[in-house]
């Protein structure tokens, strides 16, 4: 079994990516999709005159200020718009995907966060009205039951809150969460870059393989937002995944090439 996370970033070959992972289902392998959906919720947030707005929490990781309205922006572009464009590519490549959303069937179910505390200006601020989240359980379940008749599993990133409010989560954390809890022998995370990069952006200077003890270490160069999938890989292979690979999601056979090895592998 095998999770993988494709990006929302500009430059990612969404049919390479589903042409992949239809091969890899034909063959008999088990695998649930989650993905993104960062990019073209900043341009559908633009253009409705709610532009996006990122925020910096005093831990140093910067995650997209979610009031309600751009929770509703989320949900209609993560859910509607790139959720239906992977199934709907899917199905085209004869695989019958379902997508769902961490809401539905209480799939990805967590704390909304209350109190966010962010760094704004060099000030520590407290964010009350914030809808994001973490997840803290897996409806394993309903995937379970999904993959046990053949329907493949695409999920956008959202969760429940014990509350039954829908919350913004991280895309990458969520996979992880997916991944830990069906026991997933690998997690491929594919993104606009080949990998993690020594010197960001300098692709001659990819990371090839990482050991769980040195990713802290690894911290030092992510920056931005790839300081969340370092995150994540960390929870990933701290709590039981074989491995996690970061590799390039804009190239033919990406998940194929990412299972070979091509990329950051963190084992
Ligand atoms: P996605 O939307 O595909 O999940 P993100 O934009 O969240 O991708 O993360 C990938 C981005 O992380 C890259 O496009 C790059 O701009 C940035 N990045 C920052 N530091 C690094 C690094 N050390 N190595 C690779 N990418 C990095």
């Amino acid at each position: 079994m095998i999770v993988v996370k494709v990006g929302g970033s500009e430059g990612i070959n969404l049919d390479a990516v589903c042409a992949d992972v239809a091969a890899l289902w034909g063959d008999g392998t088990r695998l649930v999709l989650v993905h993104g959906g960062s990019h073209l919720t900043n341009e559908v947030a633009q253009a409705l005159g709610h532009p996006p707005r990122f925020v910096t929490s005093v831990s140093g990781l910067t995650s997209r200020r979610t009031d309600r309205r751009t929770l509703e922006i989320f949900e209609m572009v993560s859910c509607g718009g790139v959720n239906k464009s992977i199934v709907e590519r899917l199905q085209s490549d004869g695989v019958n995907a379902v997508g769902l959303s961490g809401l539905d069937g209480r799939l990805l179910e967590g704390k909304r966060k209350d109190a966010l505390r962010i760094v704004e200006n060099g000030r520590r601020m407290v964010l009350r009205d914030d809808y994001t989240g973490k997840v803290e359980k897996v409806n394993t379940s309903l995937l379970k039951l999904l993959l046990s008749e053949r329907y493949l599993p695409v999920i956008a990133p959202l969760a429940v809150s014990y509350d039954s409010e829908a919350v913004n989560v991280d895309g990458d954390r969520a996979a992880a969460a997916v991944a830990v809890a069906m026991c997933a022998e690998a997690l491929i995370i594919l993104s606009n870059v080949p990998g993690l990069l020594e010197r960001y952006p300098d692709e001659s200077t990819l990371v090839r393989e990482v050991a769980r003890d040195r990713l802290e270490q690894v911290m030092a160069f992510a920056e931005g937002r790839m300081k969340m999938k370092v995150l994540a890989a960390t929870e990933a292979v701290g709590q039981g995944v074989g491995r996690v690979v970061f590799a390039d999601g804009r190239v033919a056979q990406p998940i194929q090439r990412a299972l070979r090895g091509e990329g950051t592998v963190i084992h």
